[in-house]
């Protein structure tokens, strides 16, 4: 195990799977069923000539890490990252298998994700990567088998190329075989947003826990992308002013309520939130050191390391991002008495949403946005209504209650189907 200091985070699969421990340990779960749940059950690493601009050709590297499909179809992102490694996939696929059963819809879990810098490649050069990674795991994915999605520097475009490359060497269109897609190809209304709308929905019925009058709070979000921004524009509107936000670029804050309307659009229009009118520059400490009530890490893993973590001063720590939270952080924050909503329940809207868009695909219907807020409302509210309840009855910190509802949905279901031969 590494250690961990403000220099070295830990490996995100040992944190993963220091997670999934402790959640076995309050289920008393079976050393066999342990062992199945520890491994992901195929790690895909594929090399992908690309042909750039300049006449050249580079040779990227992409993962696609199926980690459990015991209670449906693999589901997990596709993250295009300088950082991507095989072990930060693994432990994104074992934390997709954790969401889709906390949020209780019928899919296991997975991730992709290439090494590359997307800041600085062209539009062609993304869409001949894509397409070469789609037809690299064509084989292993489809609407029935495993259902790509966005994440970190991809989004609707990257799955529409998916889509058209996969379908292609289908010779039929397969809308079903990606979500987050774009609408005039199958997307659901309200998917953009869906990540950020559950995160508010969470710290609604977490500020109804806590007693805090969200009329009257303060929030900050670090990593101001689709799912910080959208938190941010959609959680002021039940009150809360927004006082700190920051991008790779750079933190500000502000002694003032920033719109996050108009830092969304600020940032469309310069490429980062620093420098917006009114706002001071901020260190990245100092963010997500704030005095504000709801904290959102909203950008990457391993940002709320154990020195940040002694400082945090807001009583809601929502987290939109993936892993944000390193273990030992998360046992400070839980001694200073932070409520932390999980990033397997508070981001876990996304999902949600792309199981519905999943779900019309299948069926060939289409919902309203209203429709699928509705349905995205009841499903989240529901599955913090579970995670509470097991924090209550084992008494125990958000985090390890939705850990044991997810493992202990998902051990039932490979107890059950017992090993094949
Ligand atoms: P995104 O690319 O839209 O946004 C990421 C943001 O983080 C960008 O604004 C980027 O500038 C910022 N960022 C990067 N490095 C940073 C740093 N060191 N400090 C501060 N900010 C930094 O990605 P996204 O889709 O919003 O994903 C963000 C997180 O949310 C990830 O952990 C992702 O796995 C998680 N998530 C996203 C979704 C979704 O539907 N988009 C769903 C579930 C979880």
């Amino acid at each position: 195990m590494m250690k961990e200091t403000s220099q070295v985070k830990p490996n995100p699969f040992e944190s993963a799977t220091q997670q999934l421990r402790n959640a076995a340990g309050y289920l008393k779960l079976d050393e066999d069923t342990f062992q199945i749940l520890s491994a992901p059950k195929r790690q895909l690493i594929v090399s992908l000539p690309v042909r750039m601009d300049n006449g050249s050709v580079r040779v990227f590297t992409g993962y696609r890490v199926q980690y459990n499909d015991a209670r449906g179809p693999f589901k997990g992102g596709i993250r295009y990252h300088p950082g991507v490694t095989l072990d930060e996939v693994k432990a994104l696929s074992a934390w997709m298998t954790w969401k889709t059963s906390v949020a209780d819809i019928p899919y296991g879990g997975a991730k992709g994700g290439i090494i590359c810098d997307p800041k600085h490649m062209s539009q062609p050069e993304l869409e001949r990567l894509t397409r070469r990674y789609a037809a690299a795991i064509a084989p292993f994915i489809g609407p029935y088998k495993d259902i790509p999605a966005p994440d970190v520097y991809t989004n609707a475009q990257t799955m529409a190329w998916i889509l058209d490359t996969y379908s292609a060497l289908e010779g039929h269109m397969s809308p079903g075989v990606v979500t987050g897609k774009p609408v005039p190809l199958g997307g659901s209304l309200g998917r953009d947003k869906a990540t950020g709308r559950g995160a508010v929905f969470c710290t609604i019925e977490a500020a109804k826990v806590n007693k805090i009058d969200l009329k009257k709070a303060t929030f900050a979000v670090e990593g101001f992308g689709n799912a910080g921004s959208n938190y941010a524009e959609i959680l002021q509107g039940y009150g809360p002013r927004l006082m700190g936000a920051s991008d790779s670029q750079g933190a500000i804050t502000s002694k003032t309520p920033i719109d996050a309307s108009k830092l969304i659009a600020y940032k469309e229009r310069t490429g980062s939130v620093v420098g917006f009118p009114g706002s001071q520059k901020a260190s990245e400490r100092e963010l997500l050191q704030m005095d504000v009530d709801v904290l959102s890490p909203a950008a990457l893993e391993n940002t709320i390391l154990p020195e940040i973590a002694k400082g945090v001063k807001a009583k809601i720590v929502t987290e939109c991002a993936n892993g944000p939270t390193t273990p030992e952080a998360d046992k400070i924050l839980h001694a200073n008495k932070v409520f932390v909503i999980p990033d397997i329940l508070a981001n876990s809207g996304g999902v949600i949403v792309s199981y519905l868009e999943w779900v019309q695909n299948l069926e060939r219907i289409g919902w309203t946005e209203t429709e699928v807020n509705d349905m995205l409302k009841k499903k989240i509210t529901g599955a913090f209504g579970d995670v509470h309840a097991a924090s209550l009855k084992h008494g125990t910190d958000m985090r390890t209650a939705a850990m044991i509802v997810a493992v202990g949905r998902v051990a039932d279901a490979v107890r059950t189907l017992g090993i094949f031969p």
